[in-house]
């Protein structure tokens, strides 16, 4: 057999360990900043403030307004403030909402990014930025938004709720299932692919038994950098366009859509492309898209779209805007068959595959 293929690395620095984040200091001063703002959800502003505080004369100030889907408008209102404090950096403090701010901050600035990650998202790996302006999301790539250091600190997702971390787990699964069918796939992803979903599906059941166990939340957070990783290295399809076009048109919650849609889409496309998704039937024992379904439910993940605020009703157009524009996809896509998937996922029925 041959191999060709392009591999493209992503430039951040990673720093894995537990207790890294006390290091915040010593990589600002590395990257030669001195006047950091940390970024946080509303919901993490206190957690923002301890961390400005303990960098002393390196922090300038906490922007605590980060939330879903990457606001233009809440963008543009942090760049006024950094500017106000002559901000030098940003350190991003959350899951991929504060991540997103700070790429659409650098993505029109070119602030340095040091990001402290307390979900399992990705998005602090990746080229990729979403935003939304007048109510519609866009997404482009651009090597802008890549941080220039990722600090993973399991200590910072021990509270990190189990409902959370069961959908933000199956979330990163999802990038790294769909990263096995790439055909911009290479050695490389595979690896990282594979090892990530193993680490996850080790680390979540027990997570859910006991969330403190910090070697779980570990190896999670290890998965969440391969599955980010690997999401920002090739291409993704049916699955995330799917799961976009709930969040972008349906205003379903990012991480219940990922975890409910995973063995739906993976399912399907499995009836296509076996062989790619073996790695998943070794993992979890079973058909790709039945025992993702055994798993997710094993471990209490959501398994409906209908306790989403999603109905009946929507599902027509929710086909219709996922089949509208073609893409890349191992399984060909029709309207009908992925009106047939999405009344699955609406009733949290079982994949066939
Ligand atoms: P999130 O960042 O929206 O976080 C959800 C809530 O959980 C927030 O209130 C947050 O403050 C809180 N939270 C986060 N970590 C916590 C912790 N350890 N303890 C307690 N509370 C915590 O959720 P998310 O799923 O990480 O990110 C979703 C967003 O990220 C979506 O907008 C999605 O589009 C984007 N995303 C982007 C990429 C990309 O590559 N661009 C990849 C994945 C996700």
């Amino acid at each position: 057999m041959t191999m060709k293929f392009l591999y493209q690395g992503n430039a951040a620095r990673i720093v894995f360990g537990l207790g890294a984040s006390a290091d915040v200091g010593r990589w600002l001063v590395e990257l030669g900043c001195k006047r950091a703002l940390v970024l946080s959800t509303p919901h993490q502003a206190a957690d923002g403030e301890v961390l400005a505080k303990r960098l002393g004369g390196l922090a300038v100030g906490v922007f605590p307004g980060a939330t879903m889907h990457t606001p233009v408008e809440v963008t543009e209102r942090a760049i006024a403030h950094a500017a106000a404090l002559d901000a030098d950096c940003v350190v991003s403090l959350g899951g991929g909402s504060t991540t997103g701010l700070g790429k659409a901050m650098a993505y029109r600035t070119d602030i340095p990014q040091i990001v402290v990650p307390t979900t399992y998202a990705g998005s602090e790996v990746t080229p990729i930025l979403g935003q939304t302006e007048g109510g519609i999301k866009t997404t482009l790539r651009s090597p802008k938004v890549v941080p220039e250091v990722v600090i993973y600190d399991a200590a910072l997702t021990i509270g990190l709720p189990v409902a959370m971390s069961v959908t933000s787990g199956l979330n990163a699964i999802a990038h790294s299932a769909e990263a096995l069918y790439a055909s911009d796939r290479n050695p490389i992803t595979n690896m990282m692919a594979v090892d990530g979903i193993r680490a996850l599906k080790e680390a979540l059941p027990i997570i859910v038994d006991k969330p403190q166990d910090m070697e779980a939340r570990e190896k999670a957070l290890y998965g969440a950098w391969l599955c980010g990783t690997v999401l920002g290295q090739v291409a993704m399809s049916l699955h995330h366009k799917i799961c976009h076009t709930l969040g972008g048109s349906f205003d379903t919650p990012h991480a219940e859509t990922h975890a409910i849609m995973l063995p739906h889409t993976i399912g399907f496309n499995a009836a296509a492309v076996p062989e790619l998704l073996q790695p998943v039937s070794d993992i979890f024992g079973g058909t790709p898209g039945q025992s993702l379904y055994d798993f997710a439910k094993s471990i209490g993940s959501p398994l409906a779209l209908r306790d989403f605020g999603l109905s009946e009703s929507d599902l027509d157009r929710a086909a219709e805007i996922a089949t509208r524009n073609p893409y890349d996809n191992p399984r060909p896509i029709d309207r009908d068959s992925i009106r047939s998937l999405l009344q699955d996922a609406w009733g949290g029925r079982r994949p066939p595959l």
